[in-house]
């Protein structure tokens, strides 16, 4: 196991580093490609249509990477996982384990992720 020191948190360089990292995460779940729009919005993080279209609020951008990656990886998970009930929970640890505290960090920002 590897232990990691945070240091000063990374943030994304830009939308389309964001968006990259998302077809990063589909690959490595294994789920079928989506799309991906960043603009700003208002009241969620980030929504997933049935259509496999993702939009991503802007102002991820200006957080830490490792919180728009849990971001990015909860929308994808609920590909596999609609609710989130024990699937959606241990498909989430599986890929991030420490999603909870990242989950606990980003509830401290602006908006609550909707969905
Ligand atoms: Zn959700």
């Amino acid at each position: 196991m590897t232990v990691r020191k945070q240091k000063s948190a990374a943030r994304w360089q830009d939308a389309d580093e964001l968006r990259w990292a998302v077809q990063n995460w589909v690959t490595r779940i294994g789920i079928k490609s989506v799309q991906v729009y960043v603009r700003p919005m208002k009241r969620k993080w980030a929504s997933m249509s049935s259509s496999g279209r993702m939009t991503l609020d802007a102002s991820l951008l200006k957080l830490p990477k490792e919180l728009g990656e849990y971001v990015i990886v909860h929308e994808l998970v609920h590909r596999l996982a609609p609710n989130h009930g024990k699937v959606f929970k241990s498909f989430m640890l599986a890929y991030l384990p420490d999603w909870e505290e990242r989950e606990a960090r980003l509830q401290k920002k602006v908006h609550a992720l909707g969905n």
